[in-house]
């Protein structure tokens, strides 16, 4: 990989830069933020009020933006000296009023005068850069942003205060004092008071690695869950009611609702989220044996869709007795995490199923709401997310974080059939020092230019 270190001076660095960090629209605020070595005198030649030049840090100012002798906004502008900021750098913040109109107009000024409008995530790049926060830290900003739901949100905030990228570095002061054992006895064989570290020394120490890495995975798992919503397909054959159950969990019209069997033909997905889980849902469309050309790209779609599904919602009539796409169906998700909806619960009961047969059998109507509830208290009891608690912080949480933690397994076991093979410690030494260094790749201790720009622009504005 190649490996960039920030020289102090950069041009990209050294400009000063502005966006606006609040959603842009009609609102009662919105803040313009300003970050680099020319911020404050910046913003004091726009502003009139305090000569900010002269003021203290953190203190805010009232006062007016202009352009020109012309009043463009009544403000509030707070004033952050470095290093105590977001960024480490002088930073200054304006609350002007909310609205398309005067937000831009400041920022427009604030480029005029002489900053660079911020790329998507570039505050947060160079409190980063700027060695404030570790890369997995800088992650989980962007992460809290998007948190869906509150075990989200609390992932987010423990990665931030830095939980869970301690237990990296933990794991990596533990690799560098191994190495150092190793290599004090390459170095010094012919010392008698040197402890010599033995093959089985090492073996002790690579199964405790192996036994939190996997952890780490094993939380993986119920982390993706939480963060990306639970991927729930719904299926059962045309007409017995699963757009019209995806409707009322979406409440609002996403999905064609007909009478006609087989119109829904694509697949349609929405999140939702209910009591702090979110569902990542997929329509399908209707399953069943078809000569339509159309409707069946979307039958195998569905097919597709269930493989990958967290949870599968099998949707019956309970008017109809059962069909062969039934059983076919219910054979063909008989090992996924299922519930079984016998929908219609308000028509005939002319269903024949075996229910003790089968388990995770709700009744629902879509026409009154019956059973929804029921639902879903059913999905939360199949995901108990409880599983991670607010104290494990053995989490990593997105997919270039897994990545690394996969990788470091892989070698991790390498080493120890290295060991079992009598290859000697030395040479095991090397693929230790690869693990120590893919960690540090996770935190960020050594980056590549294309990793940070991938990464950063993921970024909202402003952030
Ligand atoms: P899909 O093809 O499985 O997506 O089924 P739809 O959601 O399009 O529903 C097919 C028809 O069944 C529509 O006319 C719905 O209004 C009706 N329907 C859906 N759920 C219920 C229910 O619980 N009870 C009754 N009686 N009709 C329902």
């Amino acid at each position: 990989m190649f490996i960039l270190t920030y020289v102090e001076g950069d041009e990209f660095m050294n400009d000063t830069i502005c966006a606006i960090s609040t959603a842009l629209g009609v609102g009662a605020i919105s803040i313009i933020r300003v970050s680099g070595n020319k911020s404050i005198k910046i913003v004091n030649d726009i502003f009139k009020g305090d000569n900010l030049n002269n003021v203290d840090s953190h203190t805010i100012h009232y006062g007016y933006i202009v352009e020109d002798k012309r009043i463009i906004d009544e403000v509030l502008v707070s004033v952050m000296k470095k290093p105590k900021t977001f960024t480490v750098e002088d930073v200054v913040e304006i609350n002007c009023h909310g609205g398309i109109e005067t937000t831009n107009h400041v920022l427009e000024l604030l480029i005029k005068n002489g900053c660079r409008l911020a790329e998507p995530g570039e505050f947060t790049k160079r409190a980063f850069l700027n060695g404030r926060i570790n890369l997995m830290e800088a992650e989980s900003v962007m992460e809290l942003i998007n948190a869906q739901n509150d075990k989200a949100r609390n992932i987010a905030i423990n990665g931030i205060q830095g939980k869970n990228s301690n237990v990296i570095k933990k794991l990596r002061d533990k690799l560098i004092s191994i190495i150092g054992n190793i290599e004090v006895n390459i170095d010094y064989p012919e010392y008698e008071d040197i402890y010599e570290y033995q093959a089985s020394d090492l073996n002790k120490e690579l199964n405790n690695i192996e036994k939190e890495l996997k952890i780490i995975i094993d939380n993986y798992h119920n982390v993706e869950l939480i963060n990306y919503g639970i991927k729930t397909v719904i299926v059962g054959k045309p007409n017995v009611g699963k757009s019209s159950l995806l409707n009322k969990l979406l409440n609002k019209e996403k999905a064609i609702v007909t009478d006609i069997p087989g119109t829904t033909r694509d697949l349609v997905e929405g999140n939702i989220n209910i009591d702090n889980i979110t569902l990542r849902i997929i329509d399908t469309a209707g399953i069943r044996e078809t000569n339509d050309v159309v409707e069946s790209i979307g039958v195998q779609k569905s097919i597709d869709v269930i493989k990958s599904a967290d949870l599968v919602l099998m949707m019956l009539n309970n008017n109809e007795k059962l069909t062969k796409d039934d059983y076919d169906l219910l054979d063909m998700t008989s090992n996924k995490n299922r519930i079984i909806i016998i929908n219609k619960s308000d028509l005939n009961n002319n269903i024949d199923i075996d229910i003790n047969k089968y388990s995770n059998i709700i009744y629902t109507n879509t026409i009154n709401d019956d059973g929804l509830n029921e639902l879903i208290n059913k999905i939360k009891e199949m995901f108990n997310f409880d599983k991670i608690d607010n104290s494990d912080y053995n989490i990593v949480t997105n997919a270039r974080q897994i990545g690394i933690i996969n990788e470091c397994l892989t070698i991790l076991l390498d080493i120890k059939n290295g060991l079992d093979n009598n290859v000697s410690l030395d040479l095991l030494e090397m693929d230790l020092k690869n693990i120590w260094e893919k960690l540090g790749v996770l935190i960020g201790e050594s980056y590549s230019e294309e990793l940070l720009d991938e990464l950063f622009k993921r970024f909202c504005l402003g952030k």
